[in-house]
């Protein structure tokens, strides 16, 4: 088959109740992909980040599911699976952080792509609101309307995840707040979080990278860089070091694998000879 055929009509299944293709559209359509949407399916039923439901597995397992479940319920040969994760920064954790993935399934071949993508550029927060006077400046920082705002916990008589403006949501405050303090949280679903829209973009122009990148024997999409393999040599005795000495490129569908040697020395400060 031509690597051109390949990239002709592809129309992958997305799963969504909260607008991501907008996210992904855009650069799925420079590659000439044409998202299919399947909103019959609450994706919810998967996990919330509320925790009304909890995820099961890891991201990678429930991105993975997502896009397994849009070929099955569309009946498409190709489905996308998004799935973020939210907490503290990997070194200190006190900083928000986000985590994007997608994964891309061709359920024929029964391979996945999957592109990853996280930083500090994301709208993850909570407060706790003791009086309605500390509300105007948490409205500020929460940027509330344009981001959503979910107030209290599941199973919480306040709890409340669609508060659409300021008016709704000061009258349910009102009506709670008389009990005690509330916790109010940032909501991380994608069509009320303008922030978390545009980290899944950028993981989706990743993702259409890696897609338009066919593979040199097979032809299928996907065909991109995995982690080095060590021992670039050292600068003073030439001995391997842990530094990476073998830039490799792997299709995830035939498993081709082509590789770059590294010959550039590096220094002897990596060296488990030269500096034990
Ligand atoms: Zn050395
Ligand atoms: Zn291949």
């Amino acid at each position: 088959m031509e690597a051109g055929d390949m990239m002709l009509d592809r129309k992958p299944a997305l799963l969504t109740r909260h607008g991501k293709q907008a996210a992904l559209a855009p650069a799925l359509a420079d590659i000439g992909w044409r998202l299919s949407l399947v909103d019959s399916f609450d994706t919810d039923s998967l996990g919330t980040f509320t925790g009304e439901t909890p995820r099961a597995g890891s991201q990678r397992d429930a991105a993975l599911a997502k896009a397994k479940l849009a070929c099955e319920l569309s009946g498409l040969r190709h489905g996308i699976g998004s799935e973020g994760s939210f907490g503290g920064d990997p070194w200190l954790g006190s900083c928000a952080w986000a985590t994007e993935l997608l994964v891309y399934w061709d359920a024929a071949r029964e391979y996945a792509v999957e592109t990853w993508i996280s930083g500090p550029e994301t709208h993850y927060r909570h407060w706790m609101l003791h009086d309605l006077d500390s509300l105007p400046e948490l409205l500020r920082q929460a940027d509330f309307p344009a981001h959503g705002l979910i107030v209290g916990r599941p199973g919480e008589p306040a709890f409340h995840k669609s508060l659409p403006d300021e008016r709704a949501l000061r009258m349910h405050l009102e009506a709670h707040l008389a009990a005690g303090p509330l916790r109010l949280e940032t909501d991380m679903r994608a069509h009320r979080n303008p922030t978390r829209m545009a980290m899944i973009a950028r993981c989706a122009e990743k993702l259409a990278a890696r897609l338009a990148s066919l593979c040199p024997d097979c032809g299928m999409p996907g065909f991109g860089e995995i982690a080095p393999l060590a021992g670039a040599p050292c600068l003073d005795c030439g001995a391997p070091t842990r530094q990476p000495g073998v830039r490799r490129w792997q299709c995830p569908c035939c498993l081709a694998m082509r590789q770059e040697t590294l010959s550039a020395p590096v220094s002897p400060q990596y060296c488990d000879i030269c500096n034990p």
